[in-house]
């Protein structure tokens, strides 16, 4: 087991296993459960667990930096998997550089812990000792960007939620949504643009949410419009009926007026 640096905290993190070579370098083999078939696996799950192994590899390869001489740690990891649904192994070797690659910049990008404590008002707890109100406020001191994936992620989705819609925050309708909006970032302000009343009209979202507001109201005068005509025909039949006879609901009732004695 080793650890690798996560924003300042370590990740402790354990292969399957480390081949060492007999030139001194290192490469991570990773094992796993989904089949092989004809040399050949699901790209999607060989994907998955490329980026994994690029894991073990960045740590690997804090762990050589430490070592003199340092280790080299190959960028081509071994993945094992069950032989045509046999229990039989077999084994490709799969690049890595391009995960390993995407992986550090993501590290590399992540807000260090210390900076974030740093942001916290002074005297923030977070045990869960505390009493709820004391904890809830402790929660809320720190911004959140809520959107639906969390509720699959996280155990405070729900109270992100909620306070993402007691804001209006166009988050919690989707991160493809608030992607979408540009500038716009609460419910209150779409709404506002679409009337237009506020924004630019430059602004490309603006723009859309104007045309599909003018849209909708066509619609709708549309449906109104088609709607009225049916209203006055049936308004026109049922007087039509009452005409020929008190209490008459169709016009045949109203000609006929009874049998003849
Ligand atoms: S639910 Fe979790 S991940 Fe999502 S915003 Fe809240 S704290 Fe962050």
């Amino acid at each position: 087991m080793f650890a690798l640096d996560v924003a300042g905290s370590p990740a402790f993190l354990e292969p399957d296993a480390v081949v060492v070579h007999p030139d001194g370098s290192w490469t991570v083999v990773e094992i796993k459960s989904f089949p092989m078939l004809d040399g050949s696996a699901d790209p999607a799950k060989v994907g998955a667990a490329a980026r994994q192994a690029a894991v073990y590899v960045l740590a690997l390869e804090q762990v050589a930096a430490r070592l003199d001489p340092a280790p080299a740690v190959r960028h081509r990891v071994l993945l094992v998997c069950p032989k045509d649904f046999s229990n039989l192994p077999t084994a490709s070797a799969v690049d890595v550089r391009k995960q390993r690659a995407v992986t550090a910049r993501q590290l590399a990008r992540l807000t260090r812990i210390e900076d974030i404590a740093d942001a916290l008002p002074e005297g923030t707890c977070f045990s869960p000792r505390l009493p709820a109100d004391e904890l809830t406020a402790a929660v809320e001191s720190v911004p959140a960007t809520y959107a639906p994936e969390c509720l699959a992620a996280c155990e405070l989705a729900f109270h992100c939620r909620d306070r993402s819609r007691a804001e209006g925050a166009v988050t919690s309708l989707g991160r493809s949504v608030r992607a979408e909006l540009g500038a716009l970032t609460t419910v209150s302000d779409v709404l506002a643009a679409a009337r237009g009343e506020r924004g630019d009209p430059a602004d490309p979202a603006v723009a859309a949410l104007r045309r599909a507001a003018r849209l909708r109201a066509e619609a709708l005068e549309t449906a109104a419009t088609r709607r009225a005509p049916q209203g006055l025909d049936a308004a026109l039949e049922a007087d039509g009926a009452g005409a020929g006879q008190p209490g008459a609901t169709d016009g045949t009732a109203g000609t006929w007026g009874g049998p003849h004695r």
